[in-house]
This record gives C-alpha cells, structure tokens and sequence, in this order.
C-alpha cells in the first residue's frame, strides 16, 4: 500500500514534542512491513541541509503568496525513506522554530505556511503535483496537515483517502476569520457545523477533524477522553459526531533511538538481565550535574515541554517532602518561563539534591532517562506521552498521572499512579514510590516488569494498516 504522511516535525531534522518522533518512527517501520510509506515535510533550513539525491518534481509558481515555490524529491541524510520536501524559502526559510520565532512568538503566517503543507498533501494525493506516485492512503499529523483532508475531499478526481491523527488537541491551528479568503477554499467550507468556523475563528484541527475519512489519536484513553467536555478543547461534540470513524493507536518506541544496550549518549550501556551500567549512569550525571553522588538517594527525573499540560507546578508543591525523603530532583526542560524560574530557583536553593537544565538537550535527555529511578509524568492531560515508555524500556520506573496514553502503558506492576490534579495525589504517590525503592527485590521486579514490555513500532504499525485498511470513502 503506498502511504504518504504529511507532517510538520520529523526527528532529527525538526522537533519539538513526540510528534516528530512518532513521523520518524512509524513510516520506518511501515516500509518494514512492505508498505511504501512516504513523507512531506515543509522545506525548513534543517530538512533542506539533509535533503539528498533530490529532484524538483512539481512547480508551484507563487501559491500562498510565497514566490517561487517548488516540490523536491528525495531522501534525509543517508537514509532511505523517500521524502517530498516544499521548498518555499519567503515560507520556511528563517531562523527559529518551526512554528514561532526565537522569540516564542507565533509566525504571522502560519495561515498560508501549513495551508501549503495540505495543498501539497491533497495534491500529491490527486495525483496533479507530481505525475510518478500517487498514495492511496494520505495521513495527516495534527492541525499543520489538517487541510490536506479538506483540499482533498473537494478534489474530484480524488483517489486517496485520508486519516488525520490528533497528536494534542490543544493545539488547534486557530487564525482569524477574515483570512479564510487566503485559503482559496469554497465559501461553502466555512460555516455550519461541517464547517471551518469555529467560535469566531477558523480552525485547521476543526477541518481535519470534519473532513478525514477516520480519524485516530495516540492512546485509546485519549480517544475516549477527547469526546468529552474536560478533555475536548471546545470539539468534543465535533468528535462524538464522528465516534464511529474514531481510534486510538498507541505510539512505540524506536528502538535504534531508545535502546539501553545500545545508546550511545550513556556513560555505560545496561539490559534488563544486568543494571549496573544504570547504576554508573546514575553516579556520572550526579557528578556532571553537581549533586551528591549516592546511590542510596532516589533520582527523580523530569524531560518535558514545561507547559501547564504537563502538571509540573504541582510537582513544585511537592518539591519540599520529596527533598525531606532524602530524594533528589533532575529536570531538563523549556517553556513556561514562571515554572523555568521556579525550578531554577529550586536548584539554587539545594545545589546538591536539584539539577536543572533549562533548554533542549537531546544527549541529555537520553542521559537521565538511563540515569533516574523515577520518571515523573504529572500531566494534566496526555495524548500519549513518550517519555514515560522511554522510562520503562530503560528501567526507569514511571511515576504518572493516569491520563490519555499514560494510563494506558503504566500500571502498578510497572511503575506509578495516581487519579486527581493536586499536590496531594502526587505526593501520596511520590511516598509509594519512595516506600517500594527501600524494598530492593520489589524494586528490581517493577523494573524487569518495566523492560520486558513491549512497545515496539511494529504493533503500532500493523494498527494502523488495518485502520488503513477498513477506512472508507467519506462522501
Ligand atoms: P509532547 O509531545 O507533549 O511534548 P511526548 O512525551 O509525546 O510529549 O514527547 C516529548 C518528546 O520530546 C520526547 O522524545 C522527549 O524525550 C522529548 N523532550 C521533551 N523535552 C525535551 C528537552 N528539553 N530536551 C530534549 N528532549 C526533550
């Protein structure tokens, strides 16, 4: 089956959350089990760098104001995943990221900048930008895709159907109303309940959400939670419309990234039937990080986007009896700039028991995953939620709010968990943790527990072959 996935994000070349570790993991293990899954990306700097052995295949003239806008063809670095990349330099060609400047602020023309990630997408699916492949199933990442499904559903000679993966509802692509002419789209697309009008605004996730043939998201909870008002940003109702084209597929992990035994960034490489390599990762980013080297002090660990999504003022609250316990605290992350000032004050404050790296550090990342005893994912909501299946491949015990994809890879044998949104709940589970880290062979249990799950792309793949499959026309 030929699968073309159109994305904003794909690891290494731009990312900025699990999204891009989701469209540089599952098209890979697609063309493993014989489909020819592809990808397009917009042409920023990163993806244009890396761009190989590629050819222009389709010439776009000056669509969405961007002059001299073309189609290339080719492959990332060495490898061999056929990518269509925009190259659109007045779109994507600029400093900073791939959704905001260096600054955080949103680029003034997201609008026409993903509308030309779905124009491609429809296109290449209708077979008129670009005559030598055509995709039978076109599958949209998130709201930067989402008007592919749009531009597609109103193409006649359309051929191709579309799923369209919610990756985090809370991001919803939402502009002004009066730009909707720049979208060269009917005026029917805009009103009614089928329309790109929500509340006032236009709404790229809205379009996907109503116009793909099926739609899935990264956890089965996260599916269900999305249909309701707590969960459901505004669409839920929009969702439950549609709960029979609805699915949940959870994310994997790759392996050739995420693997103890092979992972280049460790001090010492580790496997579930021998952990002292953790335990010298644990001794060498104690050391790198200026905390009291001790192995008899549980490590708690935080990589994370720092956003209200993922609960870490609650984690502040509990700070004080977690340091009481003897416990030590790492976080790597960026964002909130109240939460990064909180936690950088914490570090401060206990030099020796708090480590705080504010920023992106991939090499780190992988560092303190192998190094910690406790992954912390206090979340308010999430999708799926990645680092917490990083934790237990690496023996890292998850310790989570039982949300979205989180409560559907951890449980009590493999790490964790606890209900409500408030420094309470997690305390009490931060004391459970605490109390089975003094029981070693407990501990050593939850850990093989941990290790021996398997969450390989491979399943992940197949699921969503036969919702491929099974996936019908949508008039
Ligand atoms: P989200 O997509 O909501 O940010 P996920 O858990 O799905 O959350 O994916 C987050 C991904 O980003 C993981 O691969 C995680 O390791 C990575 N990550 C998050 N913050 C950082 C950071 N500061 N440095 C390096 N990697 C990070």
């Amino acid at each position: 089956m030929r699968v073309l996935h159109v994305a904003a994000e794909m690891f290494p070349f731009v990312k900025t959350g699990g999204l891009a570790d989701v469209v540089a993991a599952l098209p890979a293990a697609q063309r493993a089990a014989g489909l020819d899954a592809r990808v397009l990306l917009p042409g920023y700097p990163a993806v244009l760098d890396a761009l190989r052995r590629s050819r222009k295949v389709h010439d776009g003239g000056t669509l969405f104001g961007a002059a001299r806008v073309t189609l290339r063809q080719g492959v990332l670095t060495d490898g061999e995943l056929p990518v269509y990349v925009i190259d659109a330099p007045y779109l994507y060609a600029r400093d900073g990221g791939p959704y905001q400047d260096e600054a955080g602020r949103e680029w003034r023309d997201n609008l026409q900048r993903f509308a030309l990630l779905g124009w491609y997408g429809a296109h290449l699916a209708a077979g008129d930008a670009g005559p030598q492949w055509q995709p039978e199933l076109l599958h949209c990442h998130d709201w930067h895709a989402a008007l592919a499904c749009t531009m597609l559903r109103l193409h006649p000679p359309r051929r191709s159907r579309t799923v369209f993966t919610v990756h985090n509802l809370a991001y919803q692509g939402r502009f002004e109303l009066g730009d909707f002419p720049l979208l060269g789209l009917p005026a029917r697309c805009l009103d009614g309940l089928d329309g790109l009008e929500f509340h006032g605004q236009l709404s790229f996730m809205k379009a996907g959400l109503v116009d793909a043939d099926a739609i899935s998201t990264v956890s089965p909870t996260y599916a269900r939670e999305i249909t309701t008002a707590e969960f459901g940003c505004g669409l839920e109702g929009v969702l439950r419309s549609r709960a029979d084209d609805l699915h949940g597929i959870l994310n994997g992990v790759d392996p050739a990234v995420w693997n103890p035994a092979t992972d280049a960034h460790l001090a010492a490489t580790y496997d579930a039937a021998d952990l002292d390599g953790k335990a010298q990762c644990k001794a060498f980013l104690q050391q790198e990080l200026g905390l009291a080297v001790r192995s008899d002090a549980p490590l708690f660990a935080v990589v994370s986007r720092l956003s209200q999504q993922k609960g870490l003022d609650l984690l502040l609250e509990v700070l004080p009896g977690l340091l009481a316990a003897g416990a030590q605290l790492v976080l790597l992350g960026s964002g909130d700039a109240a939460l990064e000032s909180a936690f950088r004050e914490a570090a401060r404050a206990h030099p020796t028991a708090v480590g705080v790296q504010i920023g992106y550090d991939e090499a780190l990342a992988h560092q303190i995953i192998a190094a910690a005893d406790v992954i912390l994912l206090p979340s308010r909501f999430e999708p799926c939620g990645l680092t917490q299946l990083y934790g237990l491949r690496y023996g890292t015990l998850p310790l989570v709010r039982r949300v979205g994809g989180l409560a559907d890879t951890v449980d009590t044998t493999t790490g964790f968990t606890f209900d409500t949104a408030d420094a309470g709940a997690l305390s009490d589970a931060v004391q459970r943790a605490l109390i089975a880290w003094r029981d070693r062979p407990h501990w050593r249990t939850l850990q093989q527990n941990a290790m021996n799950r398997d969450h390989s792309w491979s399943a992940a793949a197949a699921a969503y072959t036969s919702l491929y499959r099974s996936c019908r026309l949508r008039s």
